[in-house]
């Protein structure tokens, strides 16, 4: 189940086929993040709000593409243990 998952997610977002962490999360560190809002328009399925002064990732529809680490111009964003 989780391997035809990530075959269609590889599919539907054009991206490298691979496994999804199912133990970790996207982790945003509120010491670094100055709410720029870059990672906000690079994530392909519009999961990081920004309300007010915050960042919200919600993990649970987060496909695990990379994308808001990779472009994060502070590293704010890393993976951690889901709990
Ligand atoms: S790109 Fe980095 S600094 Fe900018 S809002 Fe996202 S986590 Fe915060
Ligand atoms: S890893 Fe990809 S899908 Fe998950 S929050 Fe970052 S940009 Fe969005």
């Amino acid at each position: 189940m989780v391997v035809a998952y990530n075959l269609l997610v590889g599919r539907l977002y054009g991206g490298n086929v691979r496994l999804r962490y199912e133990n970790k999360i996207i982790k945003v560190d509120e010491n670094l993040c100055d709410i720029c809002g870059v990672c906000v328009s690079v994530c392909p399925v519009d999961c990081i709000d920004m309300p007010e002064r915050a960042l919200i990732v919600h993990n649970d529809t987060c496909i695990q593409c990379n994308k808001c680490i990779d472009i994060c111009p502070v590293r704010a964003l890393r993976y951690d243990e889901k709990i």
